[in-house]
């Protein structure tokens, strides 16, 4: 039996709490940056157990804002992944510095900490871990790595919203951590980020950084607390968060936990239905971590079907279930190619996973069911080709 309606490959999960705390906003005074913003900031401090957590327009907001405070700049190498979205990579190109990737493990699609050593060099400032689908990378091995070298580590957490690495929260470890809340996130605000460290100094920059480089909480000069006098004290960028964003945020923090666990459950009804189809490669989780499940990434293996994986998306379309690919590795992307002169075949991991992989949908929306048609759908496509 074929699905009668479309299933997303993502979903946003809002409730009446958000949209009713967005209409309180737009009926207010008090519509960009202000009161709910900074309530958005504290509750999300609170939950992480960071000293600071400082909002932003959007997790690549607070990647660019985290190298700029900690001035990388003309000629530094920033050590990352290729197997990420073009944030991470870009946010190290707009301080022209350049990024250098290190090929992903083929049990995590992290980034492979045996092989990052080899790849520093005296330019080398700072490493760009990126929790690939939710599972957190080797922080242990990447922050021992940081203090023999003294580089920087700088976390991108978009898909990591309530993954922790050996007991501590994804968000306490690096010198600033970045997470999104983009639509298809975790948690949403639409478009939105926010930085967390424990660094006063860096959460400082950031903050002003944020705003136009305009001194001390520069949003609040419209307010009865506040001046019309300012003084620009760094050149800075216009990325702060909205209280209509953070109205929709202080809701969906709340509902963390329970998303996460219903993201949990789907995983598991997909592990345990393809654990035992040998042309399927299931992700693994790390006994030491707790995984976000921002992703389900499914491997297709290649040589046992005769099927690839873009006719394999193409034929889960035909049967109503929308699925997504993540990643093509930067280093394959004309801008990388021509600029660093990468090429195919420089990170064979990375490669490896992009041409089997598939997203299945997996959100909190979700019901058992829609998981079991995404499973049988697969097991139908994998019984014609095989
Ligand atoms: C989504 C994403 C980002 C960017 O997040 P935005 O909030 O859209 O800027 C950065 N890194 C990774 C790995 C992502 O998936």
């Amino acid at each position: 039996m074929i699905r009668k309606n479309f299933l997303p490959p993502f979903s946003p999960y809002i409730g009446e709490e958000e949209i009713k705390e967005v209409i309180d906003t737009l009926k207010s005074d008090w519509i960009a940056m202000g009161p709910k913003t900074l309530k958005f900031e504290e509750l999300f401090r609170e939950y992480i157990g960071s000293k600071f957590a400082i909002s932003v327009s959007s997790c690549t907001a607070g990647l660019h804002l985290s190298l700029v405070a900690l001035n990388i700049k003309d000629g530094d190498e920033v050590i990352t992944t290729p197997y990420t979205f073009a944030a991470t990579g870009n946010v190290i190109v707009h301080q022209r510095a350049k990024p250098v990737f290190v090929d992903i493990d083929k049990e995590t699609y992290n980034i492979n900490v045996e092989e990052i050593e080899k790849s520093i060099t005296d330019k080398t400032k700072a490493i760009i871990p990126v929790h690939y689908a939710g599972h957190p990378c080797e922080m242990d091995e990447i922050l021992k790595i940081a203090k023999d070298y003294d580089l920087y580590v700088i976390e991108d957490a978009a898909h990591a919203l309530g993954a922790e690495y050996k007991g501590k929260k994804i968000g306490t470890l690096g010198d600033t951590t970045s997470f999104s809340f983009y639509a298809t996130k975790n948690i949403t605000t639409g478009e939105g980020g926010m930085v967390t460290t424990d660094r006063e100094e860096i959460a400082e920059k950031i903050k002003i950084l944020r705003l136009h480089g305009i001194s001390r909480d520069a949003w609040k000069r419209y307010s009865s607390e506040g001046s019309w006098y300012y003084e620009i004290i760094e050149c800075g960028y216009k990325y702060n968060m909205t209280d209509i964003q953070a109205a929709i945020g202080i809701h969906q923090l709340k509902k963390v936990e329970i998303m996460r666990k219903r993201r949990e459950e789907i995983a598991k009804i997909y592990n345990d239905e393809f654990e035992n189809i040998s042309e399927l490669i299931i992700p693994i989780t790390k006994k030491h971590v707790k995984h976000a499940w921002h992703l389900y990434p499914l491997l297709l293996d290649t040589d046992k079907i005769r099927i690839n994986r873009n006719k394999f998306i193409e034929e889960l379309k035909k049967q109503n279930i929308g699925t997504s690919v993540h990643f093509i590795p930067l280093h394959l992307h004309p801008f990388y190619k021509r600029t660093f002169g990468y090429k195919k075949g420089d990170f064979p991991n990375a490669e490896w996973v992009y041409e089997r992989e598939i997203s299945l949908p997996i959100y909190p929306k979700m019901t058992d069911d829609d998981a079991i048609d995404v499973v049988n759908a697969v097991k139908k496509i994998i019984s014609e080709y095989k």
